[in-house]
């Protein structure tokens, strides 16, 4: 479910996730006061199919409190996953799978956007129960191969460690790989952390973009680059897809004018560089 929330009700959206979070009472939540609504995706979707061969099985309310939004694509039988989410929150995805009449068996690769704890950490768990080889950017591997934790954002979101891990490929822009028969194209996104990726895939004649984390936190501590994050946001309108999905909303046709206009204004009056002054941001 996608809710258009007043500003007022997203102020207090954004005080209670951070009452329940982990996040340093000296770290300020900023929420832009520069626009008359907001647009977020109230983490209490069910699993189900969101569009065109593509299902939602993780996410806040349907599997763990931390989960980012999990995707699963299935590509006649063989499936991709975008993210893992968490660790705590993996047994609840892999049952939302077989909920909707699929076998983890199938999965044949898990493509991890970016090295965040709500995105990776629960990668170990799936390893355990498939054979999926396992995708990541070369700017992220040190976070997720235990070498710099702090990258991980584990300190915000969990409790301070994170399963690390080796992933089986290591991708760059322009990396493509197949899932049967489905083309997957690897498109860096970098901004949010230096090795944010997301997967182009077109299913019937409809661009569907995973982007991982767009306008998500940004800090110092996991190398956040503001310019880098202004050239990803035109790379991703250029693309002109027909679906987009992120790690923590998705959004279809009718909204994506709106969406890309949004992304775009707030990266020029530069709302987002205050996040980098160690204050954070939700969205
Ligand atoms: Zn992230």
């Amino acid at each position: 479910m996608k809710t258009k929330l007043s500003h007022d009700m997203s102020i207090k959206l954004a005080n209670d996730l951070f009452e329940k979070s982990k996040i340093n009472s000296n770290d300020t939540l900023y929420i832009s006061s520069g626009y008359k609504t907001i647009t977020i995706s109230v983490p209490y979707n069910a699993p189900g199919k969101i569009t065109e061969n593509v299902f939602q099985v993780g996410g806040a309310g349907c599997s763990a409190g931390f989960d980012c939004f999990v995707y699963l694509i299935d590509c006649a039988g063989k499936f991709l996953l975008i993210d893992a989410g968490t660790n705590i929150g993996a047994d609840k995805i892999k049952n939302n799978i077989s909920q909707l009449g699929f076998n983890i068996n199938d999965i044949d690769k898990i493509f991890i956007t970016h090295g965040h704890y709500d995105h990776a950490d629960g990668v170990s768990a799936f390893k355990k129960s498939c054979k999926a080889e396992v995708i990541i950017h070369e700017k992220d591997i040190d976070a997720v191969s235990g070498k710099n934790i702090e990258k991980t954002a584990t300190q915000y979101l969990g409790d301070g460690s994170f399963h690390d891990f080796h992933p089986d490929i290591i991708v760059n822009d322009g990396y493509n790989f197949k899932v049967n028969n489905l083309k997957c194209d690897v498109v860096h996104l970098p901004g949010h952390t230096p090795g944010n990726s997301g997967i182009l895939i077109e299913i019937n004649g409809k661009k569907i973009l995973f982007a991982g984390d767009i306008l998500g936190w940004m800090s110092e501590k996991w190398q956040s680059n503001l310019s880098e994050l202004e050239k990803s946001i035109h790379k991703i309108i250029n693309l002109k897809p027909d679906f987009y999905a992120t790690g923590h909303g998705w959004y279809e046709e009718e909204d994506l004018e709106y969406q890309f206009k949004r992304m775009v204004a707030m990266v020029e009056d530069k709302v987002v560089n205050l996040v980098l002054t160690k204050k954070h941001k939700l969205f």
